[in-house]
């Protein structure tokens, strides 16, 4: 069966989610109301900004759907939607609200500003021994995990000049996240990856 996985569409880079997701083998559909989320089978929430899209999540209505579907559907979010699904965020603005669900800690533009941005060769056992190449653009870092969140990447220290591992990819039963943006590259492992979730859930 074909999954249909809806991409939240209030605010971030939707397009590239919804080609990355028809290259992974799922039907992929826009969602920018509450009656867009019956009949998904999974959802993306895009990267782009978390400021911008938890205003627009408040005022369309969607944030307590989000919240109740969090539990009922596998979710994935890409850096702005990585913190979209942490329970817990630093650095962000005071009224902030998130889906949350991710028993995580996540700092936003925690590597600096726009010009900070980086891509590098991450390696990410869970999709297979090639390395994923992994474009950080003012990304977030989870900076504390509980104990039933699994890491699937970090960057090791060193690599990035200080001295302790970032971890950059997550995922606990049903959620799945990343610092990095998957659906700007033409790899699609992340986002197959996501695709067998939906279809095991
Ligand atoms: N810095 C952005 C935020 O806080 C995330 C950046 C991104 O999604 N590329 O939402």
């Amino acid at each position: 069966m074909t999954p249909t996985i809806g991409v939240l569409a209030i605010q971030g880079d939707v397009r590239e989610h919804i080609l990355s997701l028809e290259h992974s083998g799922a039907k992929a559909v826009p969602v920018k109301t509450p009656d867009a989320l019956s009949g998904i089978h999974g959802l993306v929430i895009p990267g782009g900004e978390s400021t911008t899209m938890s205003i627009l999540a408040v005022i369309n209505n969607l944030l307590e759907p989000l919240r109740a579907l969090r539990s009922e559907i596998p979710m994935y979010g890409s850096c702005a939607g990585l913190i979209m699904l942490a329970d817990e965020i630093l650095d962000g603005r005071s009224d902030q609200q998130t889906i949350g669900g991710l028993d995580i800690t996540a700092r936003r533009n925690a590597f600096g500003r726009q010009v900070d941005s980086f891509e590098i060769d991450l390696p990410i056992p869970v999709l297979g021994s090639d390395p994923f190449h992994a474009v950080f653009i003012r990304a977030p870092l989870v900076e504390r995990i509980g104990p039933n969140v699994e890491v699937l990447a970090h960057i090791p220290a060193g690599l990035y000049g200080d001295d302790q591992d970032r971890v950059v990819a997550v995922q606990q039963g049903n959620l799945l996240a990343t610092s990095f943006h998957p659906e700007i590259v033409d790899d699609y492992r992340f986002h197959k990856h996501f695709v067998e979730m939906v279809k095991s859930a």
